[in-house]
C-alpha cells in the first residue's frame, strides 16, 4: 500500500510537491485544475525533476467539475476535450492512472439519461487516454445518484473504465464503502480517504467524523494493496500527517 497527498490546484505546484516530498509521502495525486495547475501553466520538466528529487510516484486527477454528464452535447464535448488536454502532461510525468469524476445532469433528466450522457463522454475519454498509455478511473461523487446500482451500470457501459473508491463519498446518502469494495474490487485502482458525519462531503481528518475507518480499512485490505490518497482538506497540515499515521496504524493492525 502506498500513501499520497494532493497538490492544491490554486497554489504553486512545485511548492506543493516539495511539501509532499519532504513529508515522506509515496506519491502525489496530481490535481490538474484551474487556476494554477492547468497544463499551460505547468513547467513539466520542473515538476518531473521535483518528483524525482523525492522519489515520488504520481497519479492523475482531472477537475471534478468537468460536465461529462451535461444534457448539452457541446458541453459534453468540451468536457472530453478538457480531459484530453491533460493527457500529454500526465504521460510525460509517468502517470498510469487518471481520475474522472462522475457528473450527473439536473434532476429533470433521469438517472438512465445521466448514465447515457456520461457513458458517451467516458468512452471518448478512455479511447484518447489509451493513445497516451493512460488508464481512466471513475470516481463516484457524493450525490444520491452515485448509488451502487447507477455506478455499476455506468462502469458496465464503458469497457476499459476502472474504478476509484472515494471512501468519504461512498459513506454518504446512507451508503457503505464496503459495498463498493466488494462489488468493484477487481477494477479498483485508486482510493481517496477522508472522514465526514454521513451528511455532507466534509473531507475531515480521520477520526473527526463518524466513519468506521478501522473497519473499512480492514475490508479494503482484504481486496486491495494499491495507492491511497489522504484527501483531507485542512488548513492545518498537521491534521493531514496525523491522518496518515492513523491509516498506517489501522492498515498494519488489520
Ligand atoms: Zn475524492
Amino acid at each position: 500500500m502506498k500513501i499520497g497527498f494532493l497538490n492544491h490546484p490554486r497554489k504553486d505546484i512545485i511548492e506543493e510537491i516539495e511539501w509532499i516530498g519532504k513529508k515522506g509521502f509515496d506519491f502525489v495525486d496530481l490535481f490538474i485544475e484551474e487556476d494554477m495547475a492547468v497544463p499551460e501553466k505547468i513547467d513539466t520538466a520542473k515538476v518531473k525533476k521535483t518528483l524525482r528529487k523525492y522519489s515520488l510516484d504520481a497519479v492523475g486527477h482531472t477537475a471534478w467539475y468537468l460536465p461529462t454528464g451535461s444534457p448539452v452535447k457541446s458541453l459534453r464535448h468540451a468536457a472530453v476535450s478538457e480531459a484530453n488536454r491533460t493527457f500529454p502532461l500526465f504521460s510525460k510525468l509517468g502517470v498510469k492512472y487518471v481520475t474522472i469524476h462522475s457528473k450527473w445532469p439536473p434532476g429533470m433528466f433521469s438517472a438512465k439519461e445521466g448514465i447515457s450522457f456520461q457513458a458517451e463522454s467516458l468512452k471518448a475519454i478512455v479511447k484518447s487516454a489509451r493513445q497516451h498509455n493512460l488508464n481512466i478511473m471513475l470516481e463516484p461523487g457524493d450525490s444520491p445518484r452515485d448509488s451502487l446500482k447507477n455506478i455499476a451500470e455506468l462502469l458496465g457501459n464503458v469497457p476499459g473504465l476502472y474504478f476509484h473508491l472515494d471512501i468519504g463519498h461512498a459513506s454518504l446518502q446512507k451508503r457503505k464503502p464496503e459495498q463498493f469494495i466488494k462489488k468493484f474490487h477487481k477494477i479498483l485502482r485508486h482510493v481517496h480517504l477522508h472522514d465526514n458525519h454521513g451528511k455532507y462531503d466534509e473531507h475531515l481528518p480521520l477520526g473527526k467524523g463518524n466513519l468506521k475507518i478501522k473497519k473499512i480499512i480492514k475490508t479494503l485490505k482484504k481486496y486491495y494493496d494499491g495507492t491511497i490518497t489522504i484527501e483531507v482538506f485542512s488548513k492545518n497540515k498537521k491534521r493531514v500527517l496525523q491522518s496518515r499515521n492513523k491509516l498506517r496504524k489501522h492498515w498494519n493492525n488489520s
